[in-house]
């Protein structure tokens, strides 16, 4: 397939094969991301947190170059996630469960050397309860929630964890963890509060180091980043802050196909319920992705796409599998069937295409199709 395209001097690509659009993955710039971060946290660890599907990049490539890269810790959302990745790495590659274990899984995630992150003294228990069915020590980290009120332990239950740590339990814990709601928000006085709650929580618990930090984590400074910081969002070419100058490498690039092209007189109904009406003569192009392909619909009348720089307006509703844009700016017959516009790359940031759609990058991330051929450089 990769006969079929041309490559243009961006090193973007200006026509299409056979696919409706190509989602193109710089895993060395992946890489350099995370050696970026790595370098930050010295002598901190990086860890990678690849769930959903590594941000929808493809975690098993994701996984594989930054182990080469170093990166021995990878974090996911769910169990199945970790069993998915866990055969693809060596075995001092460690796959940490963000969800903890859903009651079931606990003989299966003991086999694997998978280490749940337990969040509650119910997972706490079931581990437990797999470790002396076992007959030997499990591993496990364990999450506090300092302020964020969605996983880990609560504060009320902090003493009655400390109980359970004292007597026998057959859990080996690795380290305890938070997570930071507002890292992306430096000046949000959240960060401070959390901040003082972990210390607060590594105080009740000294005998355990701790992972803090995020990607936003990681910006706010030393303070937060223990001796273990997960970024996910960070290593994929999202900002870490929002309102600032990102300092990641861009991961992602995606191109469009046009599917067809049309002039239409002014006056003319465009899309579903005619939601836009073209004001003079215009030139539009459809082209293959819609909200089905994980462009919102909220993109409707708002966003745009690109072509040699130049920007092409979303005109009228995204369609499930179409979206249809204004070309009258390009010199005419510069797209035709096959040629590629540019949805994110080098003119449409992952915070440009989000900002218009009303979302965050992550969503926009995790949300990109499996209709799109992907290639890895
Ligand atoms: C998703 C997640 C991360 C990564 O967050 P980013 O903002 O993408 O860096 C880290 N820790 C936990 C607990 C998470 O759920």
């Amino acid at each position: 397939m990769d006969c079929l395209i041309t490559t243009n001097r961006q090193g973007g690509t200006t026509r299409a094969g056979g696919a409706p659009g190509y989602l193109t993955l710089d895993l060395s710039a992946l890489a350099r991301n995370y050696e970026r971060l790595a370098a930050e946290v010295a002598p901190a660890r990086a860890a990678a947190v690849v769930k959903a599907d590594a941000y929808g990049l493809g975690a098993d490539r994701v996984a594989a170059k930054l182990y080469a890269h170093g990166c021995r810790h990878f974090f996911v959302a769910q169990f199945a996630e970790a069993l998915r990745l866990r055969p693809l790495l060596s075995a001092d590659a460690m796959f940490f469960v963000l969800n903890g274990l859903q009651p079931g899984n606990e003989d299966a995630c003991a086999r694997e050397g998978i280490v749940p992150v337990i969040n509650s003294l119910e997972q706490w228990q079931q581990w437990a309860s797999a470790a002396q069915a076992l007959g030997r020590k499990l591993p496990a980290v364990l999450q506090f929630d300092t302020g964020m009120s969605r996983l880990g332990v609560p504060p009320e239950e902090r003493s009655a964890l400390a109980s359970l740590l004292e007597a026998e339990s057959g859990i080996d814990v690795l380290f305890i963890m938070s997570h930071l709601a507002s890292a992306d928000e430096e000046t949000s006085e959240q960060n401070g509060d959390q901040l003082a709650e972990m210390n607060r929580v590594a105080a009740a618990f000294p005998q355990f180091p701790v992972s803090f930090a995020n990607s936003g984590g990681i910006i706010l400074g030393k303070a937060y980043h223990g001796v273990l910081a997960r970024p996910g969002i960070a290593l994929y070419g999202g900002a870490p802050t929002a309102g600032r100058p990102n300092p990641m490498e861009p991961v992602v690039r995606l191109d469009v196909a046009v599917v067809q092209t049309r002039t239409v007189p002014a006056g003319t109904r465009v899309g579903y319920s005619g939601s836009h009406v073209t004001a003079e003569t215009t030139r539009l192009a459809t082209i293959a992705a819609g909200y089905a392909d994980g462009l919102p619909r909220s993109l409707s009348n708002r966003g745009a796409v690109y072509h040699d720089g130049i920007r092409l307006p979303i005109v009228g509703r995204v369609s499930m599998d179409s979206i249809t844009i204004d070309i009258s700016a390009l010199p005419e017959g510069r797209l035709k069937l096959g040629s590629l516009v540019e949805v994110l790359g080098p003119h449409q940031t992952l915070e440009d295409v989000a900002r218009h759609a009303g979302t965050i990058s992550y969503e926009i991330l995790t949300g990109l199709g499996h209709r799109f051929e992907r290639r890895y450089r």
